[in-house]
């Protein structure tokens, strides 16, 4: 169940940059980008009904998805974080966030809130590749992401990354890089996007004039392949597809297409198989 924790992101709000990550819309990416000033309680009461009708006996978890859910004092974060892990019908709560927003006083309260019920910290990273994390202004190195992913491990979360496939100026062997990045911290889950232009960032500007191109449908499944092998059977792969709203979708039309690139992608893992890789 996504959820907004009413929170910016220093990447926006000046802190860090005013523009963000040349590739965010948090619009395309959360369909609840837009409820900051609706309270966790309101939006559970709104939220939880059609999810229980859907799937009456699944655990539900509560997911704070839009900008960057650490980025308020302790206290307040707190507030907002309990109001959800402590529902009744919830199990446990992932929080979506940034490596450089989880010093030392948020790592301990969601180590504190992870012993009363589950807490999982995603924090995004899109490439190991420092290069090209500045090429696409996320405004932190892969180190300050290495150093909050082993704090985070130290105090028992469990942590989930984001990644990026295709993103301008990388090909194979830095999607294998950041493969291995994720497999030899310890991450127990990763959500791979295809990259993916939106309305509104400016990729879709660069992408319009023809600055870079989009990986093919093949070339994209058969990079996911070769990462799951990478990163080997500890990483779970919660995704590797990318949904956005069609009014906000650029290019390629394929990247929420979710069985299509499940059976190519496991067409590939076949063939690495028959080959006696995997
Ligand atoms: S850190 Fe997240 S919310 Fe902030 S600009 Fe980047 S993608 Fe957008």
């Amino acid at each position: 169940m996504p959820l907004s924790g009413g929170m910016t992101c220093p990447n926006l709000d000046g802190t860090k940059g005013f523009s963000g990550c040349a590739y965010c819309n948090n619009r395309s990416f959360s369909p609840v980008w837009n409820l900051a000033k609706v309270s966790v309680e309101e939006q559970i009461a709104t939220l939880l009904p059609p999810l229980r009708e859907k799937y009456p006996e699944a655990g539900v978890l509560a997911y704070f998805q839009p900008y960057t859910n650490t980025y308020a004092p302790v206290d307040r974060l707190r507030e907002i974080l309990s109001a959800a892990l402590f529902h009744p019908d919830v199990a446990g709560i992932s929080v979506g966030t940034r490596p450089d927003c989880l010093a030392d006083p948020v790592v301990e309260l969601l180590a504190e809130l992870n012993e009363k019920k589950r807490v999982i910290v995603e924090v995004g990273l899109q490439s190991a590749a420092d290069k090209t994390l500045n090429a696409i202004n996320r405004r932190h190195t892969f180190r300050e992401f290495q150093e909050a992913v082993e704090r985070l491990r130290r105090r028992g979360l469990s942590v989930t990354t984001h990644v990026i496939v295709g993103l301008p100026g990388e090909s194979v062997p830095d999607f294998l890089s950041t493969a291995r990045a994720v497999r030899d911290l310890g991450i127990s889950a990763v959500k791979i996007h295809p990259l993916h232009i939106v309305c509104g960032t400016r990729l879709a500007e660069e992408y319009a004039s023809a600055e870079f191109e989009l990986l093919s449908f093949e070339d994209f499944c058969e990079a996911v392949a070769l990462m799951i092998l990478e990163m080997g059977t500890d990483v779970a792969i919660e995704r590797f597809s990318g949904e956005s709203p069609g009014d906000l979708l650029i290019a390629p039309s394929w990247s929420g297409d979710r069985n299509r690139i499940a059976a190519c992608v496991e067409n590939h893992l076949k063939e690495l198989k028959h080959e006696g890789l995997l």
